[in-house]
């Protein structure tokens, strides 16, 4: 690498759900320097943004908010075109904007190359797969490679959250002490309400079935 220095600064892809802000503690744990991107692409909810900055501001982190209003042009469907419905065809979910995550965690290199960060911290999950192949293990270590070549760096992705099951991803903020934190302040319900959300919405199925599962867990122990 010439001489070049390794640092310990990490860019978390962030966005303001239950996954990248318990990466970001995760990060804040293990690394220096954090800094924090997220990705603005006419998500149904402008508050998704909102929620990510007063995060980052709770931590004093430096966010990096980056247009990418252009992915509407690739896929005017239920995530971005607010009059259609969120259902699933054929095990994928129809706010599937093809190559998303690839586009995302390219962006995400190119600002760790400006920033300085060796490391990218990203909440995909393998176990909750939805049918995003870009969010697949071996697509992150394809990705992480290319990454290195494009630009002749060392990057290293991580992927806290890649194996974990909600209620470990639950068990993992608790670890880090944010369990209360992660779930105050985050949003991941589709009908954009904070915290424990509309309580039916998939995504609030899923984020609060692992909770009741891990709280029940952590009560007998
Ligand atoms: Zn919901």
């Amino acid at each position: 690498m010439n001489g070049q220095l390794l640092n310990d600064k990490a860019l978390v892809v962030f966005s303001g759900g239950q996954d990248s802000t318990t990466c970001m503690f995760y990060a804040l744990k293990h690394f220096k320097e954090v800094e924090l991107v997220t990705f603005n692409y006419g998500q149904r909810h402008a508050l998704e943004i909102e929620v990510a900055e007063r995060i980052a501001q709770d931590q004093q982190l430096t966010h990096h908010v980056l247009d990418m209003s252009l992915l509407a042009q690739l896929a005017p469907n239920a995530l971005t075109d607010h009059t259609m419905a969120i259902t699933a065809e054929n095990d994928i979910p129809n706010t599937f904007v093809p190559a998303r995550n690839l586009l995302f965690m390219s962006f995400a290199g190119a600002l760790a190359y400006q920033i300085g960060a060796r490391h990218i911290i990203t909440g995909v999950c393998e176990t909750d797969f939805s049918g995003y192949p870009d969010c697949r293990d071996i697509f992150i270590k394809s990705l992480n490679v290319t990454l290195n070549l494009s630009m002749d760096k060392d990057f290293v992705i991580h992927t806290p959250l890649m194996w974990l099951d909600k209620t470990e991803t639950w068990a993992l903020a608790d670890s880090l002490g944010q369990l209360e934190y992660v779930r105050n302040n985050t949003l991941t319900c589709y009908e954009g309400i904070i915290a424990d959300g509309c309580g039916t919405c998939p995504s609030c199925l899923l984020r609060n079935n692992g909770l009741n599962a891990y709280m029940k867990e952590r009560e007998t122990k």
